[in-house]
């Protein structure tokens, strides 16, 4: 089996090996939420891919530092220079503090990761506690020729930039193309030339968020703070740089520019871009009024939802698909990850509890081998640019075959040692600390105990009327009884 990870790079359009500029160390940054609303299910899948691959490289043996920020402030409405911050214009509609509307957020924000299980950053830093290195950026840009301040205001000079560099590398876009298409500066702006973006903005008389800085007082831009710290925390050159992919541009065209721009090296190895969450086609996005909320979902409280599905049922729902493709939300779709997860659970709580053999008599050549290729394929398919989907297919093989040992169809004594262990391991650690696909125990909680024992009682009294009844009682919490040779279990009803 080919060992080597390979990721697909969205700068050069291809996979490549993974290769870390520092091993066993890995630098990754990836740009987080601007705190002035709820994350939307779009958001939380292009967060939950890059929980996947900072997992995903720790199984492998590498040590992650992974940097997400939290943009709390610069980003101005409608992703342009100009106009107000998103935070502060949340603020004054809500009269509240910036820091309020971002503590808020932030706060929601966090809870919604826990519970679809995606483990915390290695540091979250802020934009606006890192006002000092962003204007550190911006001088060495402008001494290196690349930014220029009027008015108070420092623009990245884009045809200066465009002497040495290709603006455009990242998103293919060419900028004869790109300066067609820009909007005719309106006499407001004081920028030079259209295609210039904004690295510090004066603030004007009613712009609540500001700091005093070498050109007056002002804000940073957007596109600076993931700059700023990502150098800061990972070093001018990183290994992976991750985001949705509507960010290519113009946010992460422009990080690639002012890295430049300030110290000439690219700053980013390996670009990586998760593709949308669509509804009915269409990209799910606040602007468009189409976003779902992830307590809508978990509580069904949203009208396009038929009922309710719970945070692992999302989970698996997003890793169904390959982070590159689209991923069109449905209450089909959901419907299906929720009977998958379960198959899933059911599998986890099999192989947990599978008994390994005292003795391997009778070692079974074509089931060790299908059993390795099985494993083999789960790895592969995460090899191959994190492909979850494969995984996961695989993974459903494995849950199979240990629902045959379980039923007695095959025998673990068939394997040896080191396949028992392989298949164990592989179904264990790859969906628990790979995918984040963790049990969401059934409600009943203890109880399920009591049950259990009543109903082995009723069947043993051939009491059938309270068998039925007690089946109901299990159904309802979403549990079925398993009649098996070795006694009677439980399991997550598979619907
Ligand atoms: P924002 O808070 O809007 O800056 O977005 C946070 C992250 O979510 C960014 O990486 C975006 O690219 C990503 N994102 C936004 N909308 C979607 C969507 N519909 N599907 C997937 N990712 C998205
Ligand atoms: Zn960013």
């Amino acid at each position: 089996m080919d060992s080597s990870l390979k990721i697909y790079n969205t700068l050069t359009r291809k996979k490549e090996i993974f290769e870390p500029l520092h091993a066993p160390h890995v630098g990754m940054y990836v740009c987080g939420p601007t705190v002035y609303s709820d994350v939307h299910l779009g958001n939380c899948r292009t967060f939950t891919t890059f929980d996947v691959v900072a997992r995903y490289l720790r199984y492998m043996g590498y040590k992650v530092r992974y940097v997400r920020n939290i943009t709390d402030v610069g980003h101005l409405v409608d992703d342009v220079d100009e106009g107000e911050d998103k935070i502060g214009k949340r603020a004054k509609l809500e009269n509240l503090e910036p820091m309020e509307i971002v503590q808020r957020y932030t706060v929601g924000f966090h809870l919604v990761m826990q519970q679809l299980n995606n483990i915390a950053p290695s540091i979250e830093p802020t934009a606006t506690g890192h006002i000092i290195e962003q204007i550190n950026v911006i001088e060495k840009i402008i001494a290196k020729g690349y930014a220029y301040e009027v008015g108070g205001s420092v623009y990245f000079d884009v045809p200066a930039y465009l002497k040495k560099y290709n603006y455009g590398e990242l998103s293919g876009r060419v900028i004869e193309e790109l300066l067609s298409n820009t909007r005719e500066l309106d006499g407001q702006s004081d920028k030079k030339h259209p295609a210039d973006f904004a690295l510090w903005k004066a603030a004007g008389a009613a712009h609540i968020m500001r700091w005093p800085s070498p050109w007056g007082e002002g804000f940073p831009g957007w596109h600076i703070e993931c700059s700023a710290m990502s150098t800061k925390y990972l070093g001018k050159t990183f290994d992976i740089h991750g985001g949705g992919m509507d960010l290519q541009f113009p946010h992460h065209e422009c990080e690639i520019a002012q890295a430049r721009g300030a110290h000439e090296d690219a700053p980013v190895r390996y670009w990586m871009h998760a593709n949308m969450l669509t509804m009915n086609g269409q990209k799910m996005s606040k602007s468009l009024g189409n976003s779902i909320l992830p307590e809508e979902l978990f509580t069904g409280s949203n009208p396009l939802l038929s009922q309710a599905f719970s945070p692992m049922t999302l989970r698996f729902a997003f890793l169904q698909t390959h982070y590159r493709s689209t991923m069109d939300l449905s209450n089909e779709a959901l419907k299906a990850a929720q009977i998958g997860y379960k198959k899933l659970m059911n599998g986890l709580r099999n192989v947990k509890v599978l008994e390994k053999p005292t003795e391997f008599v009778a070692p079974d050549e074509k089931l060790i081998a299908e059993i390795h290729k099985i494993c083999d394929s789960i790895v592969a398919g995460l090899h191959d640019d994190f492909n979850t989907a494969i995984a996961l297919a695989g993974l459903f093989n494995l849950a199979k075959k240990v629902s045959q040992f379980q039923a007695g169809q095959l025998l673990t004594s068939q394997l040896t040692a080191e396949t028992f262990e392989l298949m164990q391991a592989t179904y264990m650690n790859i969906t628990e600390n790979v995918l984040g696909l963790c049990e969401e125990k059934p409600s009943i909680g203890g109880m399920v105990t009591h049950l259990l024992k009543d109903y082995a009682e009723a069947k043993q009294t051939k009491n059938f009327e309270k068998v039925d009844a007690l089946r109901h009682v299990a159904k309802s919490f979403g549990l079925v009884f398993k009649d098996m040779k070795t006694g009677i279990d439980w399991a997550y009803d598979e619907v």
